[in-house]
């Protein structure tokens, strides 16, 4: 582990600004996935213990880079695309050839805009493609899938995760006559639909063979990851 101490300093301060509560309740030690740091969490939007101090992942991130870690699955010497990219990865990843960091809009952690329905690349491009909580904010999820599928290269690997209600089956979508405010209190901050266990079924739909990882109550605790799950789709 590398501790990164301006990083440090300003999740402290603003952690103190978010929740001083937080340094008086019993956090307990975890594990950043993503940074190796151990030690106490920081309050995010809406729940303690959310961020790393040392490099600002949240679950969303840690459950990427456990799956990496599990699998020895390396970004290095690889054609990786990486929509919206967390900017916990992408401080470690950016500058390596053959890294692409991509998002809708110009960000502080994109360099190229791409649009997921329409990606700018011909097929069989990439042999790793990370797509974490993109899905749910994109109106035409299905083209989206499609265009992830024709992008990757036979044999590669798309890791793709969205928020998903483990006890619902069917993924809802709001009527079309909604208003906006409804769905996005429903459903979330910029999000379109709430996605049941029925996304795997989504992508298979698009050709890709899919496997679920589900991570261990232990897991979750230690690396507080938030039961969120990973698709791993293999072409
Ligand atoms: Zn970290």
């Amino acid at each position: 582990m590398s501790l990164n101490l301006g990083h440090l300093a300003e999740e402290w301060g603003r952690g103190f600004l978010r929740d001083p509560g937080q340094y008086f309740a019993a956090r307990k030690l975890r594990h950043c996935t993503v940074c190796d740091y151990r030690g106490r969490f920081m309050t995010g939007p809406g729940r303690r213990e959310r961020r790393c101090p040392n490099c600002g992942s949240r679950e969303r991130d840690r459950i990427i880079g456990l799956h990496l870690r599990r699998t020895g699955l390396s970004v290095a010497g690889r054609r990786v695309l990486h929509l919206a990219p967390e900017a916990s990865f992408y401080r470690q990843w950016r500058g390596m050839p053959g890294y692409v960091a991509a998002d809708l809009a110009r960000t502080r952690t994109s360099e190229r805009r791409v649009d997921i329905t329409a990606i700018d690349f011909p097929d069989a491009s990439f042999d790793l493609i990370i797509c974490n909580h993109v899905l749910e904010h994109v109106a035409d999820d299905r083209r989206g899938i499609a265009e992830l599928h024709r992008v990757l290269a036979p044999g590669g690997t798309a890791i793709v995760s969205v928020p998903i209600e483990p006890d619902r089956q069917a993924t809802w979508t709001p009527p079309p006559e909604m208003p906006k405010a409804d769905i996005e209190r429903l459903c979330g901050y910029g999000h379109l639909r709430l996605y049941g266990r029925d996304f795997e079924d989504l992508l298979r739909g698009a050709g890709f063979a899919v496997a679920a990882v589900v991570f261990s109550p232990a897991e979750n605790d230690l690396h507080r990851l938030a039961d969120e799950i990973v698709h791993v789709c293999r072409k």
